[in-house]
């Protein structure tokens, strides 16, 4: 069964006399342990559908469900619980706390979770095993970005959602944050959506979506993958 099951997803941003239809109709299933990635041009829809599957923004219309709940017409309450207990989330800019060392920043989260890494061991699952005790301000952006991953997966949510995790990064340290996010995928089996332009996405994902004007366009199987579990 799915993780998310979304029909017919429509948003529209209405300002004044202005309309922007930003989603026009989206369907899509995402299996469990999927690794998918959204592409498609600037103002395409991509942030606008990972915000409702995390359930940050409601549709105009369309129904998304995640499992067995019905996230639209959930009030803020249920969708609060629902992003805490499910959805682990990843920016563009890191928003690290830059008077804790890398530890902090993780226990932060974990300190409110039911079932948490350590946070040595999320550090270590991203490859800053030895980075415990740096603060932000010692660690390169890549770094930094991968700390903010290990805050993400520390309370071991069943869902990652990426928005440009390498937007603020050049392309081979951003490889290495999509390398990264590969391998917790394989070895946590974390269901994980990735917004990116890195050109070097397409091989890691299994499932490439492409959005333009508001829609699914295509959808691109990349061969060589593992399935995901
Ligand atoms: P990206 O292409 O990286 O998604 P955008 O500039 O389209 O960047 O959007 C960044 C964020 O700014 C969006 O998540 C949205 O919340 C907000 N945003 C985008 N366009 C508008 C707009 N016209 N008016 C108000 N907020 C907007
Ligand atoms: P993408 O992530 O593909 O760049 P977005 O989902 O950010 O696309 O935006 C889709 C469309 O919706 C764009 O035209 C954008 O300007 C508009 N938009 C996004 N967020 C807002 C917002 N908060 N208010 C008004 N318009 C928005």
């Amino acid at each position: 069964a799915p993780v998310f099951r979304a029909r017919g997803l429509t948003k529209v941003y209405r300002m004044g006399e202005v309309e922007v239809h930003a989603l026009r109709g989206v369907d899509l299933d995402l299996f469990p342990g999927e690794f998918v990635v959204l592409l498609g041009p600037s103002g395409s829809g991509k942030s606008t559908l990972l915000n409702i599957l995390g359930g940050l923004d409601a549709p105009t219309g369309g129904e998304v469900w995640y499992v067995d709940h019905c996230l639209t017409g959930a009030d803020d309450r249920a969708l609060t619980q629902f992003r805490r207990e499910h959805v682990g989330f990843v920016f563009q800019f890191y928003n690290l706390i830059p008077s804790l060392t890398a530890r902090e920043n993780v226990a932060i989260v974990t300190d409110l979770a039911e079932r948490p890494m350590r946070p040595e061991e999320a550090l270590d699952r991203v490859g800053l095993g030895d980075r415990l005790d740096h603060f932000p301000a010692q660690m390169s952006g890549g770094e930094q970005q991968r700390v903010a991953i290990a805050r993400a997966i520390a309370k071991r949510p069943a869902v990652l959602l990426c928005d440009e995790p390498t937007g603020a990064l050049d392309s081979s340290t951003g490889i290495r944050v999509l390398e990264t996010l590969e391998q917790v995928n394989a070895e946590l089996g974390t269901t994980t959506v990735v917004i990116t332009h890195n050109a070097g996405i397409g091989a890691m994902a299994h499932r490439v979506l492409y959005l333009a004007d508001g829609r699914i366009v295509r959808e691109v199987r990349p061969p060589r993958r593992t399935p995901a579990r």
